[in-house]
């Protein structure tokens, strides 16, 4: 029987021809639920990204044997019911890391700089004189930069920051990164002393139930008042409404978000009214290269997968233990 591949996202036409060197591909708009889950029921795997699968969807997809996910995060999921089920679920990680280092530390340079604000400013035509102090931004240089989470993409951003910016890194995770520590100095602490002393807090946790929600009210004022949280992880590993309110009340200088609460963010999020933020839509890992490695990636998990021949790149590695 020829397998059948579920495609949720469009895929560059090469790694789509790849696929089907091994597989029947049905793509499908995610947003036709109907048609999605009913593809699903005779599907032997899938690929797509940003669109959350629930128990439900798959309740009669039995020939389901692989979700490959063309992301590194995979929140979009339930890990333990497609485990119940017996599905492997693939994801990217390492391609699309320096991508997204970078996007971090475009938000980092933008917000401290106010490249964006300043930059419409001048489109507005209010350059009418050499600027003054109302346009000073901060230092990024020899500052104290905190990441929450240093894995692949936050080693990333603190060799950019330890090795091009001089900066102090001080990080918190569950276990010890000892290259961080070696290569790049940084310093592992409780996440009270790393909000205390950070001018930049940079998140870069994935979003699980220990994460959600992990910066509220109450750590946003251990923040320094002059310091910048920057969000390129998930929306909801920070209270937003706690988020709003402290930059409109100057608990903290700005933010540089990459990642909301609900995305789309909503044209009236009170965020967009703030010139201290700095909104992107969700662009982390969005360059040409890194989207199409990733696609290639994914693809390639998927078909190994099915084969039986994957060895990395695998979320629930206990199903391949059965
Ligand atoms: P990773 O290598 O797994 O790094 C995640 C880090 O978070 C690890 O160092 C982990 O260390 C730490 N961590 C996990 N749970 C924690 C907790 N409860 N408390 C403190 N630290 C915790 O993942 P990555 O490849 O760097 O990706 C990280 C996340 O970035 C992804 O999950 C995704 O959500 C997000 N992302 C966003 C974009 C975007 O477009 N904005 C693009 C790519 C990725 P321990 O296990 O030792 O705690």
């Amino acid at each position: 029987m020829t397998r059948k591949i579920v495609a949720y996202k469009a895929l560059p036409s090469d790694v789509e021809a790849y696929l089907r060197e091994h597989a029947e591909i049905v793509n499908v708009d995610a947003k036709d639920h109907d048609a999605f889950v009913a593809a699903l029921n005779d599907a032997d795997g899938a690929i797509g990204a940003s669109v959350k699968i629930t128990p439900d969807m798959i309740e009669n997809a039995t020939r389901l044997k692989v979700f490959s996910t063309i992301s590194v995060g995979f929140d979009q999921f339930d890990v333990a019911d497609l485990t119940r089920r017996g599905i492997v679920l693939t994801h990217t990680p390492d391609v699309l890391t320096e991508s997204t280092a970078d996007t971090v530390f475009a938000l980092i340079l933008a917000s401290a700089r106010r490249v964006v604000e300043l930059a419409e400013w001048v489109k507005e035509g209010n350059w009418k004189a050499s600027i003054g102090e109302a346009c000073f931004g901060v230092d990024v240089q020899g500052k104290t930069l905190g990441i929450v989470g240093l894995g692949r993409i936050g080693g990333a951003v603190a060799r950019r920051a330890a090795l091009g910016f001089r900066m102090n890194v001080l990080y918190t995770n569950r276990n010890a990164n000892e290259q961080a520590e070696r290569d790049f100095g940084a310093r592992r602490v409780e996440l009270d002393e790393l909000l205390e002393r950070s001018d930049f807090v940079c998140l870069q946790v994935p979003l699980t139930p220990e994460t959600r929600g992990m910066i509220g009210a109450n750590e946003l004022k251990k923040m320094k008042r002059s310091a910048i949280l920057i969000n390129a992880s998930r929306g909801p590993t920070v209270d937003e409404a706690a988020l709003i309110d402290a930059l409109q009340n100057d608990t903290i200088r700005a933010a540089g978000l990459d990642v909301f609460e609900h995305e789309p963010l909503a044209a009236d999020s009170p965020l967009l009214k703030l010139k201290n933020v700095v909104a992107l839509p969700h662009i982390g890992s969005a360059t040409h290269e890194t989207r199409h490695a990733m696609a290639r990636n994914a693809a390639e998990n998927l078909i190994a997968a099915l084969d039986g021949t994957l060895t990395n790149n695998i979320v629930n590695r206990e199903v391949l233990a059965r």
